[in-house]
């Protein structure tokens, strides 16, 4: 089929407005949004229904069009945009939006794929319940991109991935047709549960149009506390300490190396450090309750006193007020946009055991440094779940080109001392484009080919997403 003939047929299932062509108003959705991966779309189609992402899925098939669907356009791995072929069609769920249904005695809530993730949240709060995902692109990620992501973020300690919020999925396959699988059940154990394939599968075997979703109570007290400690041993050692004392009120517990608060602190100069001194390593812990019953501040305070007691802690600092506590996380949001501002830098977004977090960066720090003498190691991440945001950035004064060609030596070396550790080269962001070499390299081949065989069974033309996650392979 000759584009223009796809063109009429996209414009008479989506209207007029449904479809972008030009480079002007295709170009936000070209590019991802560090300007990674440039690609130029065939055309951008926007449907405002299930039944219209259906009927756009068949025209495409009938003329051969890769489809790449695509959320927020928030994702980091270069999944969500198209190639420089302009053969591909962009398939935006933006114009789907739609809170179809919030169920308070059910605890759940059912959106279309296109729902921003902020506005999800919002959603439930106004009926007085909690939906727990949280991301730092919170306010453009949608509920499609978290669900094919399968994204973590700060809570997961307490709640979990996207994977776990997930009870229904609705989804278009490769012919068009329409798997209903909005069920809110909490138990069905007839036959395999399908939802599990789309969720996490980067868009390569559906385009998920909507879902229903678990919601948790609200929490009514939450208290924030900037502790100072030796090493990531003690950190871990801290985590099981609070565990044992907090249980489940623990919400967050992410760990920030010196070299990092240090870089947040000095391009963004307004920020103040809550502790004095120059600790080697900081965790920000946030502790929750759906209870008002017992004052939780006094509980958490008492649990770091016994801490320290015990050598556990060098110091700490519980957030006073709301305001303090923002303040604390303020500096954790910063880190990545202090990192664009220092300059060129390498990024790793790794899982180890939790136990094993320290040997991984002692196995790894002196030897970067003996690679690029005085490389800045920006660790930070999420403890919780052994998942190391493990950066590096450039020395001061070192050469862009001098840095970039140790790129590889220092990949190796992380996610050689990842796979060892049974650690994963990808924690939250995905394969994508971006990590296809090293998740070809390190992924059991076993699995490997049984994703190849999901993928020709779902999507026999390769029509969605092609190339991404899983390679191009001549068969
Ligand atoms: C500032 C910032 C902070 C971030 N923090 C985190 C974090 O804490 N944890 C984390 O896990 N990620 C994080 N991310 C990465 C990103 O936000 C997540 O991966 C997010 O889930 C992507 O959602 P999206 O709607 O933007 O998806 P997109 O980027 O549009 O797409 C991502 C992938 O999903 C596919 N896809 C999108 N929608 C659909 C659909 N409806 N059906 C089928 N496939 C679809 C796309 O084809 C692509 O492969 C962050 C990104 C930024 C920029």
């Amino acid at each position: 089929m000759r584009s223009d003939d796809l063109f009429t047929s996209l414009e008479t299932i989506v209207g007029p407005g449904g479809i972008l062509t030009s480079t002007a108003d295709t170009a936000a959705y070209n590019l991802e949004h560090r300007g990674n991966f440039p690609g130029r779309a065939l055309a951008v189609v926007r449907p405002r229904t299930t039944a219209e992402v259906s009927a756009v899925i068949k025209a495409c098939a009938h003329a051969r069009t890769p489809i790449i669907p695509q959320g927020g356009n928030t994702g980091l791995v270069g999944g969500s945009t198209p190639d420089d072929s302009g053969q591909e069609v962009v398939l935006s769920l933006e114009r789907m939006r739609r809170i179809r249904q919030v169920n308070p005695l059910d605890n759940t809530i059912t959106v279309e794929s296109g729902c921003i993730l902020q506005s999800v949240q919002e959603a439930a709060t106004a009926h007085g319940r909690m939906f727990p995902l949280t991301l730092g692109s919170e306010g453009s990620a949608t509920i499609g991109g978290n669900l094919s992501t399968n994204a973590g973020g700060d809570q997961v300690i307490r709640y979990g991935n996207t994977r776990e919020q997930a009870l229904g999925l609705e989804v278009v396959l490769a012919d068009g047709s329409i798997l209903n699988g909005l069920s809110p059940l909490r138990k069905d154990n007839s036959g395999y549960d399908l939802k599990h394939l789309f969720i996490g599968g980067e868009g390569t075997l559906g385009v998920i149009t909507a879902a229903t979703l678990k919601l948790y109570p609200l929490l009514r007290q939450q208290a924030t506390a900037w502790i100072a400690v030796q090493d990531a041993r003690q950190a871990v050692a801290l985590l099981a300490r609070l565990r044992d004392v907090l249980g489940d009120r623990i919400t967050a517990f992410e760990i920030m190396a010196r070299a990092t608060v240090d870089l947040v602190l000095r391009h963004f100069p307004d920020l103040q450090e809550p502790l004095p001194g120059s600790r080697p390593w900081i965790l920000l812990v946030d502790v929750s309750d759906t209870s008002v019953r017992y004052p939780l501040q006094e509980e958490f305070q008492l649990a770091l006193a016994e801490s320290m007691e015990q050598g556990l802690i060098l110091d700490a600092a519980v957030a006073s007020s709301e305001r303090q506590s923002q303040t604390m996380w303020q500096i954790r949001a910063s880190i990545p946009e202090a990192q664009r501002k220092e300059g060129p830098s390498l990024k790793h977004d790794i899982s180890v055991p939790i136990p094993r977090i320290a040997d991984f960066i002692d196995a790894t720090v002196p030897k970067m440094s003996a690679i690029v003498p005085g490389i800045q190691c920006i660790t930070f991440g999420h403890v919780g779940d052994g998942n190391l945001h493990f950066n590096q950035s450039m020395p001061p004064g070192m050469a862009k080109e001098s840095f970039l060609a140790q790129a590889d030596a220092i990949h190796d070396l992380v996610h050689e001392t990842a796979a060892h550790m049974q650690g994963s080269i990808s924690a939250e962001h995905g394969i994508g484009r971006q990590k296809q070499e090293i998740f070809m390299h390190y992924k059991d081949p076993v699995a490997i080919s049984a994703m190849y065989r999901i993928k020709a069974a779902l999507d026999p033309e390769n029509l969605f997403n092609p190339g991404r996650l899983l390679p191009l392979r001549n068969s």
